[in-house]
């Protein structure tokens, strides 16, 4: 159906099925007409592409992926929405829709039974009580996804996009930089949803590095120094590393040294390769 942002429209086909928003699920349902299409054509939904869609909602964003991409799979944890989508996206014979929670399936499965031999990007507008798990989940294991182009909060985006050694960055910048290069495509305002959240919206694309990016020698150990290092912002680089790893503040100061980094610097200052190696160093004196 082409008229899914129309407010009426909606409003009609939910009170068929019976249907009222779920607040914990992050209901929130596009109502602007230009954001679906600009997602799909920025995320790269096109001719010889399959397409993963996390959250349906009504099939907003999905029929338009269906219009572009060769192969669309729609997850929707919600199963009161599928005989919704039954209706909406009736017209579609390249959409399968899967009734289950994203974080409990197995998205290689998918991609191998659906996908085989065709470049695949992920876009989604995202429900927001679960955004940063559901982006770490798909970049933590390593999907062979082309790009990620999501729907998040402005102040989520803005990390998720931030640059390393800037105010911005967190643990979840490191997160992503590793993985991916993410760039801000366009912001959303509150405006455009039914029903409209307190916040304002922006979608971002994170393009998977083709190479697998950056490697450190023990990738956990490298994700536990970075979410110590920015665990408490207060406190400098030493304090930080000491008290969230549990290792004394002598064995941090001699890796920190080691590692060629400043015993003052604050971890937002820090960029990947400065991460890369005080991890190596630190593992060190574990
Ligand atoms: N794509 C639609 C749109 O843009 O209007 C709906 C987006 S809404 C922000 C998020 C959707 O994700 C909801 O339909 C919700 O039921 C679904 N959802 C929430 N948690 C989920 C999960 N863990 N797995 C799959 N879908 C989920």
């Amino acid at each position: 159906m082409d008229n899914l942002t129309d407010i009426g429209v909606i409003k009609d086909i939910l009170s068929r099925h019976g249907f009222s928003f779920s607040k914990a699920l992050g209901q929130n349902f596009l109502v602007n007409p230009t954001v679906c299409p600009r997602i799909a054509e920025l995320g790269g939904a096109e001719k010889g592409v399959g397409a993963i869609e996390i959250g349906t909602g009504v099939g907003v964003l999905t029929h338009e992926l269906a219009k572009r991409a060769d192969k669309v799979v729609a997850i929707e944890i919600d199963s009161r929405l599928i005989p919704v989508l039954k209706e909406t996206l009736g017209e579609h014979n390249n959409v399968t829709i899967i009734n289950d929670d994203v974080m409990k399936l197995d998205l290689h499965k998918v991609i191998k039974e659906h996908f085989q031999g065709m470049d695949v990007v992920l876009c989604a507008n995202l429900p927001y009580y679960i955004t940063s798990p559901i982006i770490m989940m798909l970049l933590e294991s390593r999907l062979p996804l082309k790009s990620i182009t999501v729907m998040v909060q402005k102040e989520a985006g803005t990390r998720l996009c931030a640059e390393m050694g800037t105010r911005e960055a967190g643990a979840v910048t490191a997160a992503v930089r590793y993985y991916s290069e993410p760039e801000l495509l366009f912001n959303v305002s509150r405006g455009s949803f039914m029903p409209s959240p307190n916040v304002d919206s922006c979608v971002i694309k994170l393009n998977v590095h083709k190479d697998g990016g950056f490697k450190a020698a023990d990738e956990e150990f490298f994700f536990k120094t970075v979410r110590g290092a920015f665990s408490q912002r207060r406190k400098n680089l030493l304090n930080s590393l000491s008290s969230s790893m549990g290792i004394e503040k002598a064995k941090v100061t001699e890796a920190v040294a080691a590692a060629d980094i400043s015993p003052n610097a604050r971890p937002e200052q820090l960029s990947m390769e400065d991460f890369l190696r005080l991890a190596e160093s630190l593992k060190q004196k574990m």
